[in-house]
Parts: C-alpha cells; sequence; structure tokens
C-alpha cells in the first residue's frame, strides 16, 4: 500500500467513528448508574422514628471474611433505648482497607440494618480515614432507605423483666 492510500484508509477509519455517539462519559460529572446488586460502602439504617436497626449482636463480623468489621455491643438503657432491643452497637467499625465488598455482612446481619449502597468513590488520603466509624455509618443514609418502625416490633425490656 502506498503513502496516499494508507493516509485514504485511515482518513476513512477517523470518518467512519467521527459522528458515533460517544461509549466513555464525562466522569466525574456524569456518572454511569450501577447495577442493581453493586455493592459500594457501607450504611447503618435507622427506623423512621431515629431508633438504630443494629441490636450489637456482632454476626456480621463474625461472617465477615476479611475481619473489616468491629462491633462492640453495649446493654441499653431501657427508659432512652439506642435500638429497639436489649442491645446495640456502642462501637461499629468497618475498615475499607480490608473489605472486598463480598456481601457476607449484609446476609448475616437479622435486622437488615447493615446494607452496602450505590456509593463508590471511597478514596481518601489518609489510612485512618478509610477506616468507618460508627457515626460515618448511621443515619448517613445515601440510599435513602427508609424503614418504618412496624416492620420490628420494639423490644419491650420492662415488660420482658416484669
Ligand atoms: S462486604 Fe464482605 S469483606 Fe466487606 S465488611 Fe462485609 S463481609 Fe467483610
Ligand atoms: S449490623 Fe446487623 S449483624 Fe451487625 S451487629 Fe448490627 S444487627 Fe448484628
Amino acid at each position: 500500500m502506498n503513502g496516499v492510500a494508507a493516509i485514504a484508509k485511515g482518513m476513512a477509519t477517523t470518518l467512519k467513528v467521527l459522528f458515533r455517539k460517544p461509549v466513555t462519559v464525562d466522569y466525574p460529572y456524569v456518572k454511569r448508574p450501577r447495577a442493581p446488586r453493586f455493592r459500594g460502602r457501607h450504611e447503618l439504617r435507622t427506623y423512621e422514628n431515629g431508633l438504630e436497626m443494629c441490636v450489637g449482636c456482632e454476626l456480621c463480623q463474625v461472617a465477615c471474611p476479611a475481619a473489616a468489621i468491629t462491633v462492640q455491643a453495649a446493654e441499653n438503657d431501657p427508659d432512652n433505648p439506642h435500638s429497639p432491643g436489649e442491645r446495640y452497637g456502642y462501637k461499629y467499625q468497618v475498615d475499607l482497607l480490608r473489605c472486598i465488598f463480598c456481601g457476607m455482612c449484609e446476609e448475616a446481619c437479622p435486622t437488615d440494618c447493615l446494607h452496602l449502597t450505590q456509593e463508590f468513590e471511597l478514596a481518601d488520603f489518609t489510612r485512618e480515614s478509610l477506616i468507618l466509624q460508627k457515626e460515618q455509618l448511621v443515619n448517613r443514609n445515601p440510599s435513602g432507605f427508609k424503614v418504618p418502625m412496624n416492620v420490628y416490633p420494639p423490644f419491650r425490656r420492662k415488660a420482658v423483666n416484669a
């Protein structure tokens, strides 16, 4: 193929794709929708009345194959409970440096309070900032999911003790 033919062939290829719809998007200004089952950053859901759904059972910690979750439970004050259960998650940490987003913790949670959201932009500058504390997980609600209080009946500590 001589030079002119090669240039013509190259130009033809250019013209062929010039008016095609681009396959890329202008990220981060445009974001493609994630798959419905995409697993991203964790959130701890709350009931509509503000009570935490987490009852501090630690099953998510046990189920995690990467040892990315740390839960410490504490007894609820019956007069000022954090959750409808006997206990609540006093300390709750998710180490995003260890997490492989497998979803086992979500599967293990008996109250469905632990949810992996569609949020995927998790990069940060320090290792400490990638260990999420409870305050960063509870009530953040990036998924906008609300759980009506009647899904799980409130635990009546006084009635049980009576
Ligand atoms: S998604 Fe998997 S690796 Fe990440 S915290 Fe949950 S169980 Fe552990
Ligand atoms: S998030 Fe779910 S599994 Fe983990 S401690 Fe709370 S209630 Fe238990």
